[in-house]
């Protein structure tokens, strides 16, 4: 798969069960498909020791990038743009549930772990944020995932995750 950002190669890593995308050799990007979001359950060090990685790398692109387009399904993504510090903009995909961020975004969650209360008002901002495709509308079951990847997204951004014990 290509990086929707730096069109290099991304490449697959697993990590204790989940499979991530990395953009090693381009802009350091990570890419969570639907499915693996699922499973992104309960804590995993392998992952948060990749983030750890990909947290020394500085943001590459342009902070101003435009849009972009879904790697696995050429459609556009959704961008969740964000003023707070703590809230992480991420590129949503619609059409398969995918979720891209930059690198740079990734520093913001080292700088800026989430509280549950947190967690919780950015997941709203997420979920609220309706998808401009029409099917995505329409379809509940489709509404129904997407917010179970939206609560293991967002799960995924509180120090819980990366510290044992809290
Ligand atoms: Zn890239
Ligand atoms: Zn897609």
């Amino acid at each position: 798969m290509l990086c929707p950002v730096c069109n290099k190669e991304m490449l697959k890593q697993d990590f204790g069960g989940v499979v991530v995308d990395l953009c090693t050799n381009g802009c350091k990007g990570i890419w969570f498909d639907w499915m693996e979001l699922c499973k992104l359950d309960e804590q995993n060090e392998g992952l948060a020791n990749a983030m750890k990685e990909a947290l020394n790398s500085p943001r590459v692109n342009d902070e101003n990038r435009g849009k972009i387009n879904c790697p696995h399904c050429r459609l556009p993504m959704h961008t969740h743009k964000y003023e707070s510090a703590k809230e992480v903009n991420v590129d949503e995909c619609y059409n398969c549930g995918g979720f891209f961020i930059d690198s740079g975004e990734l520093r913001i969650i080292r700088d800026n772990f989430m509280g549950e209360e947190d967690r919780d008002a950015y997941r709203k901002k997420l979920l609220d944020s309706l998808p401009d495709y029409k099917a995505g509308q329409s379809d509940i079951e489709k509404q129904k995932l997407r917010t179970e990847a939206i609560s293991r997204f967002t799960k995924f951004l509180r120090l819980s995750y990366y510290i044992k014990g809290r």
